[in-house]
């Protein structure tokens, strides 16, 4: 299945991809080509060096900062700062003089979604400030030992030592923050097999990670224990814990609401239902990808980050990786 006949163009379609996630709102055509893109996250990590980071007051004390990555949440307060993801490093200054603008000079936790360079790099500078940084032992693993990511054919550096989590946690954890209750939840394999949720619960905030990608296809790290049916179950889960009012934060994408999470699901559900039919007759994944089975989604959801094909062919290696080509939705 992981031919390096197959890797090349795929390699190259992530930094297209990923790219655009950073340089928002620039057409990806104009990014890369294969020829200059050796890895994404060398592309990122350049676009992250000069992308203004832009604050977006959500609700009550909470804000949300992009441009450095994934999206980053703050919540303010007299007892130090509660972050969810911490970006990329080389954003450091420009996000400390956002947050500094939101009243922030120490922060008391820094929470992982999940281990992806693009919401762990920056944990290091944010331990300096005062945070303790909270994770599942799998995210804690992988950002503390060399990993190597083929897809973006990069080989990542463990993390210094104090940006390392140290608070792991396996099931959920409230804590209690200048007033605010925030339920800190790790959940089953989805997007990788460390992700965690975060509810801001009086504020009435839901952040997802890269459980949610909203309007655009998502990554799904099959490597590192993620699944499309994993990601339609986390989805779901997500469904549970709001309501039309909930402010609903994607890992990457605009600030989204309930039903914007909904379409989210729908979309992934009825692209692994096509995805596992045409699998279950036997066909391989470039007669998959002829097939187009997402074409009913593309005009929406593949314009921008992930491309139709990068995302049926995970949704396909998904299914394959747990041994399953039967639709079961
Ligand atoms: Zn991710």
């Amino acid at each position: 299945m992981n031919t390096a006949h197959e890797k090349r163009p795929v390699r190259w379609t992530f930094v297209v991809a990923l790219a655009g996630v950073v340089a928002y709102g620039i057409t990806s055509d104009a990014l890369a080509s294969p020829e200059t893109a050796t890895s994404p996250v060398i592309a990122i990590n350049k676009a992250a060096e000069t992308t203004p980071i832009k604050t977006n007051p959500l609700r009550g004390s909470i804000s949300e900062l992009d441009g450095s990555g994934g999206n980053i949440t703050v919540l303010t307060g007299g007892d130090g700062a509660f972050m969810v993801d911490a970006g990329i490093s080389l954003s450091k200054d420009r996000l400390q003089t956002a947050l500094r603008q939101l009243g922030v000079d120490k922060v008391k936790y820094l929470v992982n979604t999940h281990w992806h360079w693009d919401h762990t790099d920056g944990n290091p500078w944010v331990h300096d400030l005062g945070a303790t940084v909270v994770a599942t032992p799998n995210t804690a693993k992988y950002v503390s030992q060399t990993t190597r990511v083929e897809d973006w054919n990069y080989t990542f550096p463990p993390l210094a030592m104090g940006g390392r989590p140290t608070e792991l946690i396996r099931t959920e954890r409230t804590y209690h923050l200048d007033g605010e209750t925030i339920l800190v939840k790790p959940i089953a394999p989805a997007h990788t097999d460390g992700d965690i949720v975060v509810y801001f619960k009086n504020a009435d905030v839901l952040v997802l990670g890269d459980t949610f990608w909203n309007g655009i296809y998502p990554f799904i790290d099959n490597a590192h224990g993620g699944s499309i049916d994993g990601a339609i179950a986390a989805a779901n889960e997500a469904l549970g814990m709001c309501t039309d009012q909930t402010i609903v934060v994607p890992g990457h994408g605009p600030i989204g609401n309930r039903a914007q999470l909904m379409a989210f699901r729908d979309m992934l559900v009825g692209v692994r239902k096509n995805v596992a039919a045409l699998k279950s007759q036997g066909k391989s994944l470039d007669e998959v990808l002829a097939a187009k089975p997402s074409a009913e989604y593309d005009p929406k959801w593949g314009q921008f980050v992930i491309n139709p094909a990068f995302f049926d062919r995970l949704v396909y290696q998904g299914l394959n990786h747990h041994g399953s080509g039967r639709p079961s939705l």
